[in-house]
C-alpha cells in the first residue's frame, strides 16, 4: 500500500477518509474527486480500484484516499482493524476526514475510532453524512462533542454542504509544493467519446490524436481493462477516457451496440465531458437517444457532434440548421448541449470539439458568487414566484437559493410551507432563468429542494 499512495499522491497532500462502515466513505469520496456517476454499494470490491482520486476546490487540487476501500468488509466490526488497514493511509495523510451517520448517531465504533484518531495529532474534519434533511443538522451537532476542528452535516449523496467542508480542508493543507510544480494549468479535462457503432468514433478519435497542435501520451486508466489517453493542446491537458473501448468493435451488430451502450456508461462515470457522436447520414435514431438519454443522467457536459458532415449530399446553407432541429427534437432533453458538425474524414471542425470541451468545463466549474446570486433572486423570484404551486397542489414558499455545489452546477432550492415538492415547471422556470443570466455552456444544471415545514 506503501509505494501506491506514494506514487498516487504525486506530490499533492493527501486526505483520507475514516469511518465505519456504510456511513457514505465511498460516496463521499466519489463526490470529492467529481465523479457524478458513483458507483457504491453493495457489490464487493466495485470500490476497490477507485480508492485513489485527485480532487480540486477553488483552483487547489489534492489526493484523497477512501480507506473504505482498503478495509476486508467481514473485519470491518473491529474498530482496531478498520485502523489498522487505514493505517498507512493515515500515517501519510496531511488532513483526515471522519465520516460519521446522523441517522445512526453516535455509536460505540464512533467513540472508538475519535479516540484512535485524536491519537493521530492530525486535523480532524468530521463529515456528519447523510443529512439530507435540514432536521437532522440538530444531529449532527452530537458529535462536536469529541472536540475535532469542526463538524460539517453534509449530504454526500446530494451534494450538500460538501462546499464548506472543501473550504475548510483547503485552508488548512499546504500547497506549497505543488503551487510550484503544476500551478492552476495542473488540471486536465477528462473528455469521453460515446455513441452508437459506426457513427464514427473511432475515426474521430485518431484524427484528434493526429492533430499537429496536439501532443499524445497513453497513460493506463483507473480501472486494469481501461486505457485513457493523455492529450495536451494549448497548455490544457485532457483525458480521453477509455480509448482502447472506443476502438473496440463487437463481432455482431447486436454485440456492438450492446458494446457501446456499456461503454458510453462506463465512460461517463469518469468523464467531465462528453461528446455525443451521431451519423449525418442516418440522423438521430432510437439507439442515439438511448444513449444521449445516459449522457444526461450521468450529470457529464454534453457536446452533441454530428459527425460525417462531409457524405452529406446537396448541402444547402440551411442544411446544418435542418439538421440540429431534428437533433432537438429527438433529444428534447439535451437543449442545452450545443451541436457541431463535423467530418473525421477530412478533420474539419474537429479540433473545435477540444476548445468547446475546455468551454464546458469552465461552465459546470462556475460559482455563481453569493452577491449575484441573492441579487438574482431579489430581482426574479422574490417578486412574483416566492409562493409557487407545489406538486402536492398546495403553495410552497421559496425562502432562497444556494449553490450548493460545482461539477455539476447544483442549486438548492430552500422552500417553507405546505407538503415538500417543487412542481416540474417551477424547477424548469428556474434553470431557464438561470441559464438566461449565467449560461452554464453545454452543461446540466441540477436543482435540488430542501424543505423546512
Ligand atoms: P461506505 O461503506 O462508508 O463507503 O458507504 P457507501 O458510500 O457505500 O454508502 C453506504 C450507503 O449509504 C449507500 O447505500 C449510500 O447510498 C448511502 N448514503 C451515502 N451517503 C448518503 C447520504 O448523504 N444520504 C443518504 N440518505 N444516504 C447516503
Ligand atoms: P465507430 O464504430 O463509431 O468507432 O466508427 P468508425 O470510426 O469505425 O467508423 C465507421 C465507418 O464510418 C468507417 O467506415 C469510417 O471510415 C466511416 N467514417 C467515420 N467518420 C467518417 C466521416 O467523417 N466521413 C465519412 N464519409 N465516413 C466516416
Amino acid at each position: 500500500m506503501t509505494a501506491k499512495t506514494q506514487i498516487e499522491r504525486r506530490g499533492l497532500p493527501l486526505v483520507a477518509i475514516i469511518g465505519r462502515p456504510n456511513v457514505g466513505k465511498s460516496t463521499l469520496f466519489n463526490r470529492l474527486i467529481g465523479q457524478r456517476r458513483a458507483i457504491v454499494g453493495d457489490e464487493p470490491g466495485i470500490t476497490r480500484d477507485r480508492i485513489y482520486g485527485e480532487a480540486e476546490w477553488a483552483g487547489r487540487r489534492f489526493a484523497v484516499v477512501d480507506t473504505g476501500g482498503i478495509v476486508p468488509d467481514d473485519d470491518a466490526v473491529i474498530p482496531a482493524n478498520i485502523f489498522k488497514q487505514a493505517d498507512v493511509a493515515i500515517n501519510e495523510a496531511d488532513a483526515l476526514v471522519w465520516v460519521v451517520d446522523v441517522r445512526a448517531g453516535v455509536t460505540p465504533l464512533d467513540e472508538e475510532l475519535a479516540r484512535l484518531l485524536r491519537a493521530t495529532g492530525k486535523p480532524v474534519f468530521v463529515a456528519a453524512n447523510k443529512a439530507d434533511a435540514q432536521r437532522v443538522d440538530a444531529e449532527a451537532l452530537e458529535f462536536t462533542r469529541f472536540g475535532f476542528e469542526q463538524v460539517f452535516p453534509v449530504s454526500a449523496e446530494q451534494g450538500l454542504g460538501t462546499g464548506e467542508l472543501l473550504d475548510a480542508l483547503i485552508a488548512r493543507l499546504d500547497f506549497a509544493v505543488v503551487a510550484e510544480e503544476e500551478g492552476d494549468r495542473g488540471r486536465e479535462i477528462r473528455l469521453a467519446i460515446i455513441g452508437r457503432p459506426n457513427v464514427g468514433k473511432s475515426s474521430l478519435l485518431n484524427r484528434l490524436l493526429g492533430e499537429e497542435r496536439v501532443i499524445v501520451s497513453p497513460v493506463p486508466g483507473t480501472t486494469r481493462d481501461a486505457v485513457d489517453t493523455l492529450l495536451e493542446r494549448d497548455g490544457q491537458r485532457f483525458r480521453l477516457i477509455d480509448t482502447a473501448g472506443i476502438r473496440r468493435k463487437g463481432k455482431t451488430e447486436e454485440m456492438a451496440e450492446t458494446l457501446a451502450v456499456i461503454m458510453a456508461r462506463k465512460s461517463l462515470e469518469r468523464a467531465d465531458v462528453a461528446v455525443l457522436v451521431i451519423d449525418a447520414t442516418e440522423g438521430p435514431v432510437a439507439l442515439d437517444a438511448n444513449i444521449a438519454g445516459y449522457a444526461y443522467e450521468s450529470g457529464c457536459s454534453i457536446i452533441i457532434a454530428v459527425n460525417k458532415w462531409d457524405a452529406v449530399p446537396n448541402k444547402t446553407e440551411r442544411t446544418a440548421a435542418e439538421f440540429e432541429r431534428a437533433v432537438r427534437e429527438r433529444l428534447k432533453f439535451l437543449d442545452w448541449a450545443p451541436v457541431v458538425t463535423v467530418s473525421a474524414l477530412t478533420g474539419q471542425r474537429v479540433e473545435r470539439l477540444l476548445a468547446l470541451a475546455e468551454r464546458a468545463w469552465q461552465a459546470r466549474h462556475f460559482r455563481i458568487p453569493t452577491s449575484q446570486l441573492n441579487e438574482f433572486f431579489e430581482r426574479n423570484i422574490a417578486p412574483f414566484g416566492a409562493d409557487v404551486r407545489g406538486r402536492g397542489g398546495g403553495r410552497l414558499r421559496v425562502q432562497y437559493v444556494t449553490q450548493a455545489s460545482v461539477n455539476p452546477p447544483t442549486f438548492v432550492v430552500f422552500t417553507a410551507g405546505g407538503r415538500p415538492g417543487l412542481h416540474f415547471s417551477y424547477e424548469r422556470y428556474l434553470e431557464n432563468r438561470i441559464r438566461e443570466e449565467w449560461e452554464f455552456f453545454a452543461t446540466p444544471i441540477r436543482i435540488v429542494e430542501r424543505h423546512r415545514s
